[in-house]
Order: structure tokens, then sequence, then C-alpha cells
């Protein structure tokens, strides 16, 4: 086998791996393939992804593989996008009060304080991430650790300073030794960020890893293939590109995220601020 061959059949297999895993936090437990019969998602059946999805079959039953759901139902009772964010009347005080000392899902037994989004409450430029890691549950701000670090060089390689943007996370609490939060916990604090959205009206969101990518839009390819294209949220422009911490641990892929970023630098700099309604 040729290097090259190699390389793209492991580039096809982490892709695999990274769909299979997906599915399976949706609770899709077998997918029919045409060529090689049945895959087993990765993900175990939690409390919080139990929930049946037409087309998936228990695998524990004798029952022919069913093909795959199309999208439309994967995403079925989901509330439909609205076209275009109205302007909030609240601020984003309003929001944290309410969020207050949460304890809407599990992750509050774990965490040490709710990170709440930071920044330039009218910024034109938000990023969004997955959720606190430890150094963020101990200082009580977003992405203050190691991956924060490496966020802030990035922010300052495309000409800004971080005092100038917003970051917030999908998720405000720290999930058990850092695991991606569930289905369902991303679902209980998303709408917190929406509303927070609402109020910043950002020109542009840059969504960092899977997590942010899937809960801001509804797309079930991951940030591998997503990346670098501008995306449509409710009429604000949204910028899929790898995590931060995802870059420490794969440096190679910094050059793709710079190009992303290069991307978004200069929507921002050939288009005058738009003014907040
Ligand atoms: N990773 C995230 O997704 N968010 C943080 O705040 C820190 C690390």
């Amino acid at each position: 086998m040729t290097q090259q061959v190699e390389i793209e059949l492991t580039e096809i297999l982490r892709e695999a791996r990274e769909q299979a895993r997906f599915l399976g936090e949706l609770g899709v437990e077998t997918v029919d393939l045409p060529a090689t019969g049945i895959v087993q998602a990765e993900a175990p059946l939690t409390k919080s992804n139990q929930s049946p999805v037409r087309g998936a079959t228990p695998s524990s039953k004798a029952v022919p593989p069913q093909p795959l759901a199309p999208r439309e139902a994967l995403f079925e009772g989901l509330a439909p996008a609205t076209p275009l964010f109205p302007r909030a009347t609240e601020a984003l005080e309003d929001i944290w009060r309410d969020i207050g000392d949460c304890t809407r899902c599990g992750l509050c037994e774990g965490r040490t304080q709710v990170v709440n989004t930071h920044g330039n409450h009218s910024a034109r430029l938000m990023f969004i991430g997955e959720a606190p890691g430890a150094d963020e549950d101990a200082q009580g701000k977003p992405f203050v650790g190691r991956a924060g670090q490496l966020l802030t060089k990035m922010i300052e390689a495309m000409g800004m300073k971080r005092e100038e943007i917003i970051i917030g996370n999908v998720n405000r609490c720290r999930p058990p030794g850092n695991r991606q939060p569930t289905l369902e916990e991303a679902a209980i604090c998303r709408p917190f960020l929406f509303r927070e959205i609402a109020v910043i009206q950002p020109e542009v969101i840059v969504v960092m890893g899977n997590t942010a990518l899937r809960n801001l839009l509804e797309v079930r390819e991951g940030i591998t293939r997503v990346r670098g294209k501008f995306q449509d949220f409710r009429g604000i422009k949204v910028m899929p590109t790898f995590h931060p911490a995802y870059l420490l641990r794969d440096p190679s892929k910094k050059k793709e995220t710079w190009e992303d970023l290069k991307m978004v630098r200069d929507y921002l700099q050939t288009n005058p601020p738009k003014a907040k309604s």
C-alpha cells in the first residue's frame, strides 16, 4: 500500500468513526450501508439518547437493519429555524440572572460554577465552543486554559483584541472528565446561548468544533467537511472551524484554521459595521 493510500484510508476511517459517534448520540444503533452491511454506532446508549429514532433498530433484536432515517426525521420535534433573529429587548445580565445557580441538567452536580458568555456585549464577532474545562470551571470565564490561550493568539493574529470580541459555549457547566455534553444537556443549555446571540447580534459567529457546529446549525456533517465555508444562522454569517483543543492535539490543522479565520477577518474588514437596531 502506498503512503498516499494509507493516509487516505486513515482519513476515511477517522471520518467514519466521527459519523458513527454522532449517529450513536442521536440514538441510532445500526446503519444499513450498501456495501458493508451494518455499522455499530460508537457511543453507548445513555439515558439521554434512548429516545427512538425512525430507522434505528435495537441491536439485541433480530430485526433486519432499517435504512438511515432521513434528515427531516432525525430532527423531528426540533423547533423550525426562524429566518431572522428579532433584536432582543433584554440585556445579557437578564439572561444570566435567569440562568442563576442553574440545576436544569445533571452537569450542575460536578461543576464549581456556571461559566457564562464573556466579552464585548456589542461585539461584531462571537466565538462559540463546547463547554468549560477545568480552568474555566475554576475561574468562571470561557477559554482561559491552554485552548483559550491558543484562541487568544488566533484572535490577535486576526488583528483583533480579545476585549473586542465575545466568547461563549454551548454548555455552561464543566462536564465530568471534560467529556462531550450529551444531546440532552446541550439542548437544555442552548436556548440561553440563542437568547444571548439575539442580544449581541454579532455579524459573524465562529463555531469551533462539532458540538458548537451541530448545536447552532442543523447539520450532520462533521467539522472537517463544513469548515472554511460560511454558513447562515438566522441571517448571521457562521464560520465553522476546528476547536483550539483539537489544534493542541493536532497542530497540523492550524493551517486550515488560519485560512478559515482569515476569511472572517477579511469579511469584517471589507464590510462596515452594521448598525444594531
Ligand atoms: N473548551 C471549550 O469548548 N470551552 C471552553 O471554555 C474551554 C475549553
